[in-house]
């Protein structure tokens, strides 16, 4: 059996950086300032300048980057939230741990994020549920930006705020904007296997609002007022590690040539498939961040299996939409179904999707999937 091949390929792109990582660290240990150092407040410029974001409050996850806005903006109970089913736990979790009700909302099937055009019906199931609607979390699933456009005028409308979960879309654009300007934050993630990842847990949230990224930068401090002992609100232990922050700063050098590289790999993957599967499209004018090359195929498993063997990894995300889970299952759903997220559950599987991937190895997983399909 040929060699087999790496899902995301961490180990290739720390060849490429060298030892800029390792000195970046070193200095860290130097200074000694583990705790907000100087690197901290240098990454959150670099990022204001990539994103044109004007505030930029880097903190502990990606998590973490989904708490802060909302605990800023005072969500609490008795308050609904709408959320795709069909993405990671966090976008809902950081919902419900601020005591506000998160409502489930069915995806579109070709860019895998929330259907806009159910949110009519669920602000409506909202009232009748005694709830408050106040907002909107669109995930931008596998790297694609969602629908802004169509979901900003909704809430528009229904004076709703838009909180962007871009966990797995940083660096992508919309219409030429970077993602980090839509709706009135948006929250990203280090986590390692997210397009721009640190090595271990971080995160950053991005708005244009100087009072909203004045009351997280408290919050992400237990709520620290203007001295140190003095708490002018109940916040959390959120901050952004300095070793994280040099770490992501040598990283954000080759970040848009690694935007360049995925952009690429998804390319010859769409060439090589499209016909065989159903492949993943992105609006015109939009850039991917590519966190994930998703297709969907009937008969996933056997598939996925056929592919291990021939030492191909895959991977799922996600096997089970959120109200099919049992932290999930009670909280309301959207009245006009979540048939596109439980169908998608059943169909996707995500290809080795990294900057580093051969076209010679993309070759050989595109023969292989042709094999076993036909
Ligand atoms: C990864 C992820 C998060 C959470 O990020 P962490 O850094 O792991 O806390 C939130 N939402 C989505 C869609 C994610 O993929």
């Amino acid at each position: 059996m040929p060699e087999p091949l790496q899902f995301i390929d961490l180990a290739a792109q720390r060849v490429r950086l060298g030892r800029t990582i390792d000195e970046a660290i070193a200095r860290v240990l130097q200074h000694g300032c583990f705790i907000m150092g100087p690197e901290v407040a240098e990454l959150e410029r670099r990022l204001a300048e990539f994103t044109g974001a004007s505030h930029v409050v880097t903190c502990a996850s990606g998590t973490d980057a989904l708490i802060l806005p909302l605990l800023a903006l005072g969500v609490g109970p008795g308050d609904a939230v709408f959320v795709p089913s069909f993405t990671f736990a966090a976008t809902a979790e950081a919902v419900a741990l601020c005591g506000a009700t998160p409502i489930f909302i069915d995806v579109d099937a070709r860019h895998f994020s929330l259907d806009a055009r159910c949110l009519p019906a669920a602000i409506d199931l909202a009232e009748r549920h005694d709830l408050r609607p106040v907002g909107v979390i669109p995930v931008d699933l596998f790297g694609h930006p969602a629908d802004y456009p169509a979901i900003q005028a909704i809430a528009r409308r229904s004076d709703l705020w838009v909180l962007a979960d871009a966990a797995q879309s940083f660096g992508a654009t919309l219409g030429g904007c970077r993602v980090g300007r839509f709706g009135i934050a948006t929250a990203t993630s280090f986590f390692p296997a997210k397009p721009l990842g640190c090595y271990g847990d971080g995160g950053a949230v991005f708005t244009d609002d100087e009072h909203l990224a004045d009351v997280m930068r408290s919050l992400r401090t237990h709520g620290q007022g203007r001295e140190k002992y003095d708490n002018v609100r109940i916040g959390i232990n959120g901050r952004l590690d300095t070793i994280q922050a040099a770490i992501l700063l040598r990283k954000l050098d080759i970040f848009e040539d690694e935007l360049a590289r995925r952009e690429a790999v998804a390319h010859q993957y769409s060439v090589g498939l499209s016909g065989l599967v159903s492949v993943p499209t992105v609006a015109d004018g939009n850039i991917s961040a590519w966190a994930q090359y998703t297709i969907s195929l009937i008969q996933r498993d056997r598939v996925a299996e056929n592919l291990r063997e021939k030492g191909i990894p895959t991977a799922i995300y996600y096997p089970k939409p959120l109200h099919q889970q049992v932290a999930y299952r009670g909280f309301p759903r959207s009245p006009e179904g979540l048939h596109t997220s439980v169908r998608l559950a059943e169909g996707v599987l995500s290809l080795p999707m990294h900057p580093y991937l051969r076209p010679s190895d993309q070759e050989r997983i595109v023969e292989a999937l042709k094999a076993v399909i036909r």
